[in-house]
């Protein structure tokens, strides 16, 4: 990282991008998502993403990551003018102009020569990536509610089984198994080209994360760790996103290579406790989680291990006790064992928690925030985190409409009431039995029907 000490991030803005142009972000070059089970790529996670033709993966297997239409963006970038698909920097840019965006975050994390290299490339040069976040398949032992068949296959399972979701709202995203645009990884021209890419791409990639789908079951992932063990000189990040509910012979293998990698992080998704987490997390074993959870700490060689939180309207009811098993395995582990990231969820709205009625939003919100208040001076959670976690309770108790998006408050009530009636039914649960008496007696007073 190259910023400057005491230096701001406006006044290294002005040093180091403004030069090259008042619209560029060194993540679309450097940085990407791709999607190789379903062929698409986007630069961070704000543009949408889009489609990578097949005819250029033909011609040049790293056309997955440099697309005609990322260089075409590229291209916008080194000339001043902002693509279309960056609105979400734009927009924080435009509120005041000297607001720092994600695109100065994204750009920090490069070093200066490699920004003057990208800078002074032609724009339509094919360029390595430093970070890359890759999806090998949407193989997945779990169906999280507020998943859907594009990243899971027992979630597709459930569409092709049951039919759809009925009287979700428009645009539902459970109206879909996810057929059509996933590819079988043992036929996957995308997986294809990534491989023929890799040899090069590995000699400037800093950081690589898996995701999924669940990684640990794609036979792809240990063909990475296999490339750990041939180049133990390796300084390259390699990050894992995983649900931690593979089946043990999985965790065991995980837990053998991982001393193979000089740095290694391990990202798994939590927010909630016991049954509750169970029922959020369709396919979730809380018991089981937490064992192998326990014996990856203790016995893997990692770097950090990091709980991902999914705050959602369903998840609300425990997260106290979700964030007291943190704090002991904290305690018992090293902080570096248990980071938490407070991520809220926006999409499908009626599963953003603005949803809840305001007796139970604010019920919840207190709990946390008494929580908060005796631990606010705890040095097992590090500033960023409490102040994540110091934003949930903002947000619980100011946030009305969750994004630009999201329907009226009062169809979001009677969708997430159809949904966890049907979820119900489909997945062999029953919400009245896991929740507190009075989210289901709210859930019981709500039409099924919009009213005319
Ligand atoms: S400009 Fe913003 S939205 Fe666009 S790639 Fe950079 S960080 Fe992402």
């Amino acid at each position: 990282m190259t910023k400057r000490e005491n230096e701001t991030y406006l006044e290294y803005r002005k040093r180091l991008m403004d030069p090259v142009s008042s619209s560029f972000c060194a993540a679309k070059w450097l940085n990407a998502t791709i999607w190789l089970n379903n062929g698409s790529t986007t630069s961070c996670h704000h543009p949408p993403s889009h489609k990578i033709p097949l005819e250029e993966i033909a011609a040049n297997p790293s056309a997955i990551h440099n697309t005609t239409f990322k260089k075409e963006r590229r291209k916008e970038m080194l000339t001043g003018v902002r693509p279309e698909e960056c609105e979400y920097c734009w927009k924080i840019e435009d509120i005041q102009k000297d607001n720092v965006s994600d695109r100065i975050f994204k750009t920090v994390i490069y070093e200066d020569k490699d920004l003057n290299r990208i800078a002074n490339m032609p724009w339509d040069a094919n360029v390595n990536l430093k970070t890359l976040e890759v999806a090998f398949d949407r193989a997945c032992n779990f169906a999280c509610a507020y998943c859907n068949a594009s990243f899971s296959t027992s979630w597709a399972k459930d569409i092709n089984n049951n039919g759809f979701y009925q009287d979700l709202g428009p645009g539902s995203h459970y109206n879909n198994n996810g057929a059509k645009e996933n590819i079988p990884p043992d036929q996957n021209p995308y997986i294809e080209a990534f491989w023929k890419w890799w040899p090069e791409l590995a000699t400037e990639l800093e950081e690589i994360r898996v995701t999924g789908g669940e990684p640990l079951l794609s036979p792809n992932t240990w063909k990475l760790f296999d490339y750990f063990i041939k180049h133990p000189e390796s300084n390259m990040r390699l990050a894992i996103n995983s649900n931690l509910g593979a089946q043990r012979d999985h965790i065991d293998k995980f837990i053998e290579k991982s001393h193979n990698v000089k740095n290694l992080l391990l990202y798994t998704s939590l927010e909630s406790f016991g049954k509750e987490a169970e029922y959020v997390r369709d396919g979730l074993n809380f018991e089981q989680w937490f064992k192998n959870y326990n014996d990856i700490a203790r016995d893997a060689n990692l770097y950090s291990l990091n709980i991902m939180m999914t705050i959602n309207a369903l998840s609300m009811f425990s997260t106290v006790e979700f964030l007291e098993m943190v704090n002991e395995l904290k305690a018992k582990y090293g902080k570096h064992k248990a980071y938490i990231s407070v991520n809220i969820l926006r999409f499908p709205d009626f599963l953003n928690l603005t949803t809840l009625p305001d007796h139970l939003l604010l019920e919840s919100q207190a709990k946390l925030a008494t929580w908060y208040r005796k631990n606010e001076n705890n040095p097992l959670f590090n500033e960023f985190e409490l102040s994540s976690l110091k934003r949930l309770i903002d947000y619980m108790g100011d946030v009305k409409h969750p994004s630009r998006r999201a329907g009226p408050l009062n169809e979001r009530q009677i969708y997430l009431r159809n949904f966890v009636y049907q979820y119900d039914k489909r997945r062999d649960k029953d919400h009245r039995l896991i929740f507190p008496k009075a989210l289901s007696e709210w859930l019981g007073t709500l039409p099924e029907k919009i009213p005319v």
